[in-house]
């Protein structure tokens, strides 16, 4: 079946509300535009140098998302045009992203990346140290980065059960939040997990924004 077929497919089983991000990484420019053509909007990239080009390359219109880790070296190149960075995890890389979006005379809409997984992962904030970002004195003076919510990817594993228990905790993490320091801002409203594999538990547990990629566009391989 062909990329509109199945983007066809998955978005008659997601609820209006979420939204659905393409992960087109290590797609070409052809497959990404099957999916325009058929109306859709929201692409994701997991490499900064990927994501520059294609952002050069194709429609303006579309809203890239940048889901991988961040180095601080490689804001710059998103800063620019990029709708949303999904894996913020550290005040030094908000600083960074803060100035760059500054000098590009806006605001960049960012996820704070939380670790979830019980797995080994080096991504992600502990609860603690996310707690602590959002109520310090550096983070609460930028101007020009608005944190939407947040992000969080489960253990690599067939266990729907773990996999459940990780994104609950996020969304508990995530209500917690929404209710003391972002109770009255109304855009901390998103909250991305859920992936091919996991995405109707995800949205189960309170996600409204998933990431699928190979659903949609086939295996990749690398
Ligand atoms: C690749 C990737 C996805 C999509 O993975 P699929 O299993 O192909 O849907 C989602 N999120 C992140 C962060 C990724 O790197």
């Amino acid at each position: 079946m062909g990329v509109a077929e199945n983007l066809q497919l998955i978005k008659e089983k997601i609820p209006a509300h979420v939204t659905l991000v393409a992960v087109s990484k290590t797609k070409p420019d052809e497959a990404i535009m099957e999916a325009y053509r058929a109306g859709h909007r929201d692409f994701g990239e997991n490499k900064v140098q990927d994501l520059a080009a294609k952002l050069e390359r194709l429609p303006a219109d579309i809203r890239w998302h940048m889901i991988g880790h961040l180095q601080s070296n490689k804001v710059k190149f998103l800063a620019p045009k990029v709708h949303m960075l999904h894996g913020v995890d550290s005040l030094k890389l908000l600083g960074v992203i803060d100035r760059e979006a500054e000098k590009n005379n806006r605001v960049i809409d960012c996820l704070l990346q939380v670790r979830i997984a019980l797995e080994e992962t080096k991504f992600g904030l502990t609860e603690e140290d996310l707690m602590l970002l959002v109520r310090s004195d550096a983070f609460l003076e930028m101007n020009h980065v608005r944190i939407r919510g947040l992000m969080g990817m489960a253990t690599y594993t067939e266990n729907s059960n773990q996999i459940r228990e990780e994104f609950r905790h996020l969304k508990r993490i995530f209500d917690r939040l929404k209710d003391s320091q972002y109770k009255n801002q109304d855009s901390f409203d998103q909250l991305s997990c859920g992936m091919s594999g996991d995405y109707a538990l995800a949205i189960e547990e309170g996600s409204n924004l998933v990431r699928i990629g190979s659903l949609i566009f086939g295996a990749r391989n690398y």
